[in-house]
């Protein structure tokens, strides 16, 4: 039996930032008490009619037959021996290289996902870097840290674990904010600033890519502070509330939208103008704000 998850605003946060994410990444301290919650959110994802109009669909054909893992369009895949292996991942592949037949959406679990071997690892990359639409993974694990950081960089991480370390610098927090707010509120006009003041503070391309990692950071905070889900953990909340406290919910979530874009785009391009990356970034974002 499914509890009735419609409440939880962790769900309601994972599945609002859906156009951003295909992958998610659920940390959790146990994979079996989690995962009838797992699969509920992957029901959510599926079926149209999952938790629409207040209800969960007791008595839907597709949710029936997830519950029977019967249903074509989930994929579950776990490790076979002591790893997930290439193959097991080519296999997903050419499943869903076939559109669904029933229109609904795709996804594929990964459990243990800490145990896929590094071509494994290589192939989903590729996989959740060119999203189809229409096709979304759920990667569950105990392990975050066994993980290839740029499979990490490309899913929305769910923590479902008590603790999380956070060790970020109070500066960059601090600036970043600053910029952000700037950009939110003077949209192109922040231009100059970014020029003078955002690349003196990140200069290599390192540091570039680490201010974009903090600044989804920054925006995630933001947006899960809108369905009520605050970390006490994490020590610069005033700073950030501070500088981005009347941002509305849409673009926070279209902002986030462009930072994890031109990150990813940070992480696979070398030689690249970072100046002319700036404007673009922004002007980017500018264009899609209210
Ligand atoms: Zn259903």
């Amino acid at each position: 039996m499914i509890s009735d998850y419609k409440d939880n605003p962790f769900y309601q946060y994972a599945i609002n930032l859906k156009k951003i994410y295909h992958a998610y990444l659920f940390e959790v301290e146990d994979i079996d008490a989690s995962y009838e919650m797992i699969l509920a959110f992957a029901k959510m994802i599926i079926c149209k009619n999952h938790f629409v109009d207040n209800s969960k669909c007791d008595d839907c054909n597709i949710c029936n037959l997830i519950d029977n893992n019967t249903y074509s369009n989930l994929k579950i895949i776990e490790p076979n021996g002591a790893t997930i292996k290439k193959e097991q991942i080519l296999e997903l592949e050419k499943d869903f290289s076939f559109k669904s037949v029933d229109g609904n959406n795709q996804v594929y679990i990964i459990k243990e996902a800490e145990k896929m071997n590094l071509s494994a690892a290589n192939s989903l990359l590729k996989f959740i870097e060119e999203p189809e639409d229409g096709i979304y993974g759920i990667l569950i694990t105990t392990n975050r840290k066994a993980i290839l950081e740029t499979i990490i960089s490309r899913c929305s991480l769910i923590t479902l674990t008590s603790t999380k370390k956070i060790d970020y610098k109070k500066e960059d927090i601090e600036n970043l904010s600053y910029f952000l707010n700037l950009m939110f509120k003077q949209k192109e006009a922040s231009l100059p600033y970014v020029k003078q003041d955002f690349l003196k503070f990140y200069e290599t391309r390192d540091s570039i890519i680490e201010s974009f990692n903090i600044m989804e950071v920054i925006l995630d905070i933001l947006i899960k502070n809108y369905y009520q889900i605050t970390d006490d953990n994490f020590l610069f909340y005033d700073i950030i509330k501070r500088n981005l406290s009347d941002i509305s919910l849409d673009d926070l979530v279209n902002c986030l939208e462009k930072v994890v874009i031109y990150r990813n785009k940070l992480t696979n391009v070398i030689n690249l103008n970072i100046n002319l990356f700036m404007d673009r970034f922004i002007i980017d974002v500018s264009e899609v704000l209210e």
